[in-house]
């Protein structure tokens, strides 16, 4: 799985209890609880939104640098699999 062009997952630290749900929901373990302090390696991200899903807070958006080059990006991997006229 990669990541969609810029797209990244974003914490509002305001909103976040540190209650570590996300941690336990990331697949790919980029996640972590310090100090009740959620921390993301942005490395590890894989831009799935799951963790944005579980949040009990709405703590976690995913956001898009240029929407256009996202939608690139996907018709591009559409196109890879299936053949469009
Ligand atoms: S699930 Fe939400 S509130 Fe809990 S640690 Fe993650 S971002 Fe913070
Ligand atoms: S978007 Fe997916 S891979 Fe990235 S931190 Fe959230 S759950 Fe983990």
């Amino acid at each position: 799985m990669v990541r969609l062009k810029g797209l990244r997952a974003v914490t509002s630290f305001a909103a976040c209890n540190g209650c570590g749900l996300c941690v336990d929901n990331c697949f790919t373990r980029a996640l972590s609880v310090h100090e009740g302090k959620l921390l993301r390696n942005d490395s590890r991200c894989k831009g799935c939104g799951r963790c944005a899903a579980v949040c009990p807070e709405k703590a976690i958006t995913l956001e898009v640098d240029d929407v256009a080059e996202a939608v690139k990006d996907i018709m591009g991997r559409i196109e890879q699999r299936v053949s469009i006229d």
